[in-house]
């Protein structure tokens, strides 16, 4: 779960070979545009001794006024871009370059650890687990409401499987879009084969794409994560990087009855917990119903859930079962 002071060390090489990287790229468009079109800088160098006669003047009787300075400097930046331009380049074509534009490739703003910078510690930690690897063709666009039957109305609720699951569908597309401002948690429950991996994946790729930092981890996983964890207490030096705290999104699928029998529970219950009171996003997918959630993971943590989850139900026919008819 945490980064050990070499994995951290390797990550921020390659934050500097990005930077060098991308400087070398700009520099060498420099060269290039210093043979081909020498105007441009011309217009560098007015723009240097323009800022240069201004800092002058401040020092003097004779201050030069500041918004004047700046409407010359802004033509000159004009003119560089039209120079730019009619040369069919564009016209950020020697700004510098960012991989991350939030944090200019330094994994970090403000002190804060940048999203690009969580989720290449993912990368590292959980190299199996990368989203983006895994599922190409994942989407909201291409889940069905074809597999869910219409008329199987629920006794009590008299909602039909297709109303569960369009539900959840239209709920899941409003929380990627409203993630920003909204967050929130998400249970998606219901029985085997009913989409709520897939769904819970697609939440995972669309947030990715907006550039937060997401880990997706089932179950077995975190069990694992809790696992590995007790074992390498304090054996090596290691950077604070509590990813199960600190991803924008958690999403863990599948939970089911693994942390029964072990002494785990209470770590899933702070992991819940501190993600509630931290306000960041979880996801979580499971077979089993409300009663046995309270049974496999005590009435504390099905009341935190009730409590700050959207329960989202899927009822019907097991897919995979259905597309092999
Ligand atoms: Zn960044």
């Amino acid at each position: 779960m945490d980064l050990t002071q070499s994995e951290y060390d390797s990550i921020m090489r390659e934050y500097e070979e990005r930077r060098l990287y991308n400087a070398e790229v700009i520099r060498k468009r420099r060269l290039e545009l210093e043979e081909t079109l020498p105007a441009y800088f011309e217009i560098d160098k007015k723009i240097s001794s323009a800022s240069m006669d201004y800092f002058k003047s401040q020092l003097t009787s004779n201050k030069m006024d500041k918004e004047e300075y700046h409407k010359s400097i802004q033509r000159f930046t004009k003119e560089k871009e039209s120079i730019l331009e009619k040369a069919g380049y564009p016209t950020d074509y020697l700004e510098p370059i960012y991989d991350c534009k939030d944090c200019k490739d330094t994994g970090y703003i403000e002190g804060e650890k940048c999203h690009c910078l969580k989720q290449a510690a993912i990368k590292k930690l959980y190299p199996h687990t990368n989203l983006s690897n895994k599922y190409q063709n994942v989407s909201f666009k291409h889940f069905s409401l074809d597999y869910y039957d219409r008329n199987d109305n629920d006794a009590k609720t008299n909602l039909s499987s297709f109303d569960y699951a369009k539900n959840a569908l239209d709920y899941c597309q409003d929380f990627v879009k409203n993630f920003n401002s909204t967050g929130g948690n998400i249970l998606l429950y219901g029985n085997t084969g009913l989409g709520k991996t897939y769904l819970s994946t697609c939440i995972g790729l669309e947030l990715l794409e907006q550039g937060y930092s997401v880990l997706y981890l089932t179950a077995t996983q975190l069990l694992d994560v809790f696992e590995k964890k007790m074992k390498d207490r304090g054996t090596s030096a290691r950077q604070d990087f509590m990813l199960l705290s600190e991803v924008d999104l958690l999403i863990i699928d599948d939970l089911g009855t693994e942390f029964q029998n072990s002494f785990n529970i209470p770590n899933v219950l702070d992991c819940i917990n501190n993600r509630i009171l931290s306000e960041k996003s979880t996801v979580i997918s499971t077979n089993l119903n409300l009663r046995d959630l309270q049974t496999c993971y005590t009435e504390r943590f099905i009341s935190r859930i009730v409590e700050n989850y959207k329960l989202l139900r899927l009822t019907g026919k097991d897919i995979r079962i259905q597309k092999n008819l």
